[in-house]
């Protein structure tokens, strides 16, 4: 692409295509994408970047994968797309048998969606559908703790952290559920009495209304990237039980390897009675993700007055979609992952280490594949780019945080140069 037409697209995409999280005009740079294979982006003027986001965690095998494009054209050839109502197809069976398989044996039911806030949506309408099919309306409530993220929809920013989520934008129409405090310390700390106590006391005082709990397991991603005791998953599931609330786990950047477990349930050994995935699912080719949920939340909502779940979106079970998220399974499968993912946190919690003492740094945090900087104050987003970008990376900070989850196929050399990008980035936060 010649400089004026690198100029021209990026003048219009300026003043006429909405970003995410972005004002209308744009005010800050966005960069020109023209290819990308394996880890590396390959922008307008022909230089390269080294991805550290897997495109917001989805791209966990690098991109243009020669499996994954054999799928996608495979499929192709066959039909790009048919509506899910009354039809059915065999890329659909063949991943929703993979999913039953793959996730907790209870999980044996998948409502597959085009995205992953619709997939929360879905699971929040079948924890309340649940009740409702029993004449018990008034449990529609859910139970979560700050600091989540859940999707942008108007169901789902009602379970986000209600700062971060600025519920006080939307305070008169968000649904208004119960939130306990984020869960303190890190993943390795001992379970705090004091929080546990707070859990309880707080599924007791409103269990009457409550339908379930959902949290991301183990690690809040977009909320804040901070890792939890699993003893805290254990702990609400046990209060799910003692209620009878449904337990919803949003495994939509945790699941597919990510946190080193292949969910992050698997931390605690613990079983949802709903269960959300996406993002990683297509290795990052498109966009499509799934609700599971078990034997008997399926006959509750199917035996109620309503009879039937009432979703059913345009492109649900979409062929590319889930041709390409089967062969993306396959590959994981076929590959060490759990190799792959250990060798990123053991370099990055090498790489990141030494930010720990820098003036403008309040943490640094590894797990699995995601390794965090957390700054003292939010950071300046475009300056921080300039810096990694200056060491051939491509980050993406949010709020007070620099992190990274770079595909499972990162070479270590690719992973320490995102851990020396991320530790100048750092340094450069108070520098003038
Ligand atoms: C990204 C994300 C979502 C929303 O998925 P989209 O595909 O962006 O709609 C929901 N929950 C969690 C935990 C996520 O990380």
């Amino acid at each position: 692409m010649s400089p004026q037409q690198a100029e021209r697209l990026l003048e219009f995409d300026r003043e006429h295509v909405w970003h995410p999280y972005a004002p209308m005009p744009a005010t800050d740079p966005v960069q020109p994408v023209v290819s990308a294979a394996g880890t590396r982006l390959t922008l307008a003027d022909g230089s390269e970047l080294i991805d550290g986001m897997s495109s917001w965690w989805s791209a966990i095998h690098g991109y243009n994968h020669p499996k994954l494009n054999a799928a996608v054209t495979a499929q192709l050839g066959k039909m790009a797309h048919v509506m899910f109502g009354g039809l059915t197809h065999p890329p659909a069976v063949r991943l929703a048998e993979k999913l039953v398989e793959l996730t907790p044996a209870p999980l044996t039911k998948v409502f597959f969606t085009d995205s992953g806030s619709v997939a929360v949506e879905v699971a929040i309408k079948m924890a309340l559908q649940y009740w409702r099919s029993q004449g018990r309306p008034e449990r529609h409530r859910l139970l979560t703790v700050r600091g989540g993220y859940h999707g942008d929809t108007f169901g789902d920013m009602a379970v986000c952290d209600p700062v971060n989520g600025m519920h006080h934008l939307f305070s008169d129409v968000l649904a208004r559920h119960v939130f306990a405090p984020r869960p303190p310390g890190g993943y390795l700390d001992e379970p705090d009495e004091e929080y546990l106590a707070e859990l309880k006391r707080l599924a007791a005082e409103h269990s009457g209304e409550l339908a379930g709990i959902i949290v991301e397991p183990v690690v809040q991603g977009a909320g804040g990237m901070r890792f939890y005791a699993p003893e805290y998953l254990r702990a609400l599931r046990e209060i799910a039980d003692e209620h009878g609330l449904l337990l919803v786990l949003d495994e939509i950047a945790t699941g597919f390897g990510r946190t080193g477990e292949f969910w992050g349930c698997d931390h605690a050994e613990v079983v949802p009675d709903i269960m959300c995935v996406g993002k990683a699912l297509t290795g990052g080719y498109m966009t499509l993700a799934a609700t599971l949920c078990t034997d008997e939340v399926a006959r509750v909502i199917s035996t109620g007055e309503a009879q039937v779940l009432m979703h059913g979106p345009t492109f649900m079970a979409n062929p590319l979609a889930t041709a390409v998220a089967a062969a993306s399974i396959d590959l994981l499968l076929s590959r060490d992952w759990h190799a792959e993912v250990d060798t990123i946190e053991a370099v990055l919690t090498a790489g990141l280490e030494g930010a720990r003492e820098l003036p403008g740094v309040a943490d640094v945090r590894v797990l699995g594949g995601i390794g965090v900087i957390e700054a003292r104050e939010p950071v300046d987003v475009a300056a921080v780019q300039e810096v990694v970008m200056e060491h051939g990376v491509w980050l993406r900070p949010f709020g007070r945080l620099i992190y990274t989850m770079p595909p499972y196929v990162s070479t270590e050399d690719d992973l320490e140069h995102i851990a020396d990008a991320m530790y100048a980035a750092a340094v450069s936060l108070t520098e003038d």
